[in-house]
């Protein structure tokens, strides 16, 4: 269904009744815009520029959007240097690698996998789960038994650094263990704009260092960690991700988007909603990328040192996001 363009654009009232924070004014060019001005791509934290290259490399040879955002997240998740993704990701308390994934496509559909072990690539699994099946998701046995059925390689994906990490934290923390630090957990969140002016969007993780075995985040769950609406825009989102999962952190953005608050202004509006729900102050961090249909971006996080990548015809680069508070 098209969407008016009056509905893209936040109204007085809702400007009124306090949703709006004070820096915002209203971008009112969304609504009649309904194709990006060029391609473009924008991924989660400044160690994924390789992944926002081969990404925006593809959309330039007249790749699809979905190819290109599969095989950008798929740079990550073969880099054993990236510990929170793919092969050399943290393990589990147990010293299992545990992989969840998430992609969308323009169309709306969606795929996900969760607490996946011993497949490298999930987002591919994601992938296969989005156009080869009926369902949306597939969780561990399951989505392993699936994988090895369509003839993803089975390996072993703890490296010797990752091994190394997680013996020093058993033999650390093993009475008293803090599991959620900061530093222990990330996740590449990538949307893309291709030629056609098509979004997609994917999302890959290890999830947090050290969790309880079986734990899910936020990553293969549709509405939190990834939404695409091809007619409005997309969001991906990194942190703790109960709390992603807490407040449906992308899909409450890209409605934002629908209302008309511009990206940055959407993703500061999911972080709000995580600092209200985080009443105890607890010690962590989100951040969010959006990526509207036009090709305006923003990004939001908690607290400071959230970064992200951009690649467009000006150049891949890593930037520093916006925050809402200092701790
Ligand atoms: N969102 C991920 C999770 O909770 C971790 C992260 O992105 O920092 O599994």
């Amino acid at each position: 269904m098209k969407i008016s363009r009056r509905s893209f654009v936040r109204t007085s009232a809702v400007a009124g009744a306090g949703l709006l924070m004070s820096q915002s004014t209203p971008q009112k060019l969304f609504g009649s815009i309904v194709k990006s001005s060029g391609l473009i791509t924008v991924s989660t934290w400044e160690n994924t520029l390789k992944s926002t290259w081969r990404t925006f490399e593809l959309l330039q040879s007249g790749k699809n959007s979905l190819d290109a955002i599969e095989a950008g997240i798929m740079v990550a998740e073969d880099d054993p240097t990236n510990t929170t993704v793919g092969y050399g990701g943290f393990p589990d308390e147990d010293g299992i690698v545990t992989l969840d994934a998430s992609i969308m496509d323009w169309n709306g559909n969606a795929g996900s996998v969760a607490a996946v072990e011993n497949i490298r690539h999930v987002i591919s699994l994601a992938r296969s789960v989005m156009q080869t099946t009926k369902h949306v998701m597939l969780v561990g046995e399951g989505a392993k038994k699936f994988a090895l059925a369509n003839n993803f390689k089975e390996e072993d994906l703890l490296t010797e650094k990752s091994r190394a990490a997680w013996e020093e934290w058993k033999g650390k923390n093993i009475k008293n263990n803090n599991r959620v630090s900061p530093n222990n957990h990330d996740t590449i969140g990538l949307l893309a704009i291709d030629r056609d002016g098509n979004m997609s969007g994917g999302v890959s993780t290890s999830g947090m260092a050290w969790k309880i075995h079986g734990r899910v985040g936020d990553s293969p769950i549709i509405g939190a960690a990834l939404f695409v609406d091809n007619e409005v825009g997309g969001a991906v989102a990194t942190g703790n991700g109960e709390w992603v999962m807490r407040s449906c952190g992308c899909f409450l953005i890209v409605e934002k988007m629908r209302e008309g608050y511009s990206p940055e202004e959407a993703c500061k509006i999911a972080i709000e909603r995580v600092n209200k729900l985080n009443k105890n102050g607890e010690d962590i961090q989100v951040g969010y990328v959006a990526l509207r249909k036009d090709g305006v971006m923003g990004a939001h996080s908690l607290y400071p040192d959230f970064s992200y990548c951009l690649a467009d015809k000006n150049g891949n680069k890593s930037y520093k996001s916006a925050f809402y508070r200092t701790k």
